[in-house]
């Protein structure tokens, strides 16, 4: 078909880049939160998560998607998933970085930082491929709830902070590193999980405490291959949290039929499934009763990651966007150098600084919860950051992808990055909680302790920087103290997102992109990007957002 012209103006991939030199905002963020931090493994990391390798077994592991085996060819349930080898060398990648429960060894504890390090290269990760981070951040997330079984924990604990990634179907003592899933979500309800169905009878007691056997269902079970998972059941005391292996103590499976997996929007290298379980055994995990405390303890860092994984994405899009405008010519000069793409360019850009700045933030405070003020402010921020950060990752998608024009909207075998970030974007908002539910969940977080006061102080270094930032400041606390309801839970979660965006972008950023941020999102925002005043100083904000 080329014979008939010449094929130009069409700008190469983006490969073979280092994500982490490139990302200003990342690196002032890690600055900020973590002064003198060794950035040398994120720098290893960035250059991994970019080269064309990487990108090569990204494609294929969206492209060749996982395949359920019920039965094998004798008839025998099997209920195996298959990926593709691609799919294999990705989760083995994010393991040898540490994604999952490698935090919570002793080594990465005595660092001070080890959620922080691990958000920034759950978040350069991200920008490589984000569905096989499901279940790499649940086993990341399961811990903080899993210790409430010691027993189970201290068996478990070697292979989930282990770098190592085995795939094989063994007992855990074998295997030289282990995932792990969770199931909460049934038909008739997921944000309610109170309204879970499935039976937990109990079948005495072993090394691993109380044994029960579960009779039920779950309607949407991520990642089944995990070793073993969290799961909700009704005991005689009520919803209680259960630890399910797939295989069992003695080397015999457990029951674990996977029904079908689920035909997603995106999320496609993941696998996400239907699964049912009879007579499945599982052990107690915290007390009967309490199941549902217990499984947001892991739900807390899964929400966590959600808000790192979307301001990764949204990374990876304004950089598609960047390079796109950058290569590509219309109407006689590069569309960089069009003032409106300028516009939409530079709105993009503070966007994804600002979420990036929120989420490593929060990840600051998870490194230091026995700091009062930090553990309530990671209790009231990984909502809020859950929320506002998902919401606005879904229109920046957008709008990244009609930076690309027609191109931007084509898949072409999987090469169309920007195509598989917005079918990808909508997920973090939707699991772990959907944006109500988020917003919700902030009311009840206002309940926990002095939020007032400890936004107030959060705040306090930016106070007369900036009129529209100290007017909504002036608003939070009565705010918080009381005076929202429900209906306005989303406006007072934006409001506190918002506000402290931009105090963390004026401790950390330049005073363009502050100023501009403070100007375009904190007096009356607009619906759409691209509709920064026109004064503003693009070239300054693109500056900083542009690849090294
Ligand atoms: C790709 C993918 C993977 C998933 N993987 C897992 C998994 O591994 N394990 C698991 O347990 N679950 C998983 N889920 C399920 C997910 O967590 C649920 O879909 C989610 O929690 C919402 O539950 P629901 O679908 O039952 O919707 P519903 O609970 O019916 O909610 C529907 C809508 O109503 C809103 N809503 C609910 N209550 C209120 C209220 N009181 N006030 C106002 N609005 C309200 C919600 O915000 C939501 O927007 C996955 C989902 C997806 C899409």
């Amino acid at each position: 078909m080329t014979a008939t012209h010449q094929v130009f103006n069409q700008p190469d991939p983006l490969a073979d880049i280092n994500l982490l030199a490139g990302n200003a905002a990342l690196q002032a963020a890690l600055q900020f939160n973590a002064p003198g931090l060794d950035t040398a493994p994120l720098r290893q990391l960035g250059a991994l998560a970019g080269s064309a390798e990487m990108q090569r077994h990204a494609r294929l592991a969206n492209v060749h998607t996982p395949e359920l085996r019920t039965h094998d060819r004798a008839g025998h349930r099997i209920d195996e998933v298959e990926f593709h080898p691609s799919y294999h060398a990705l989760m083995g990648a994010a393991t040898a970085a540490g994604l999952h429960g490698t935090p919570y060894s002793d080594a990465e504890q005595a660092s001070g930082h080890a959620h922080m390090k691990r958000a920034a290269a759950f978040m350069l990760f991200t920008e490589l491929e984000p569905s096989i981070l499901c279940p790499i951040s649940m086993t990341y997330a399961v811990t903080p709830a899993l210790r409430d079984n010691p027993a189970i924990y201290r068996d478990w604990a070697p292979g989930l902070t282990s770098r190592a990634y085995d795939p094989a179907l063994k007992p855990w003592r074998d295997k030289a590193g282990v995932t792990m899933g969770m199931g909460m979500t049934e038909k008739q309800g997921g944000s309610d999980v109170r309204a879970n169905t499935t039976q937990a009878a109990p079948d005495g007691q072993d090394e691993w405490g109380a044994r029960y056997r579960l009779t039920g269902h779950k309607w949407f079970f991520s990642a089944p291959m995990c070793d073993a998972f969290l799961v909700l059941a009704q005991a005689a005391g009520g919803l209680s949290c259960f630890f399910l292996p797939r295989v069992l103590p003695d080397g015999s499976r457990n029951v674990l039929r996977i029904q079908r997996l689920k035909d997603k929007l995106g999320n496609k290298a993941n696998a996400s499934s239907e699964v049912e379980f009879d007579n499945t055994l599982a052990w107690l995990v915290g007390e009967e009763g309490r199941g549902v405390p217990q499984i947001l303890a892991m739900g807390t860092m899964t929400r966590l990651d959600c808000a790192l994984g979307t301001s990764g994405l949204m990374r990876q899009a304004l950089s598609q966007a960047l390079h796109h405008t950058t290569h590509r010519q219309a109407f006689g000069k590069p569309l960089m150098a069009q003032p409106l793409m300028q516009n939409v360019l530079a709105d993009l850009a503070l966007e994804s600084e600002a979420a990036t700045a929120l989420a490593i933030r929060l990840a600051r405070a998870f490194d230091r919860q026995a700091d009062e003020r930090e553990r309530l402010l990671a209790r009231v921020l990984t909502p809020i950051a859950k929320f506002w950060i998902c919401k606005r990752g879904a229109a920046l998608a957008q709008e990244a992808m009609e930076c690309l024009g027609g191109t931007g909207y084509v898949e072409e075998g999987g090469e169309g990055v920007l195509a598989r970030i917005y079918r990808e974007m909508p997920v973090n908002s939707i699991w772990e909680g959907a944006g109500n539910i988020m917003a919700l969940d902030l009311l009840r977080a206002l309940r926990k302790g002095d939020v007032a006061a400890a936004l107030v102080d959060e705040l306090a270094p930016v106070r007369g920087q900036h009129q529209a930032l100290d007017r909504l400041i002036d608003t939070l606390p009565a705010r918080v103290d009381g005076g929202t309801d429900e209906a306005g839970a989303r406006t007072l979660a934006r409001d506190v997102a918002l506000a402290v965006q931009a105090a963390l972008l004026v401790q950390t950023a330049p005073a363009a992109v502050t100023g501009a941020f403070c100007a375009s999102r904190l007096g009356a925002p607009s619906d759409v990007f691209g509709t920064l005043a026109t004064g503003t100083d693009f070239g300054a904000i693109i500056d900083r957002a542009m690849l090294a």
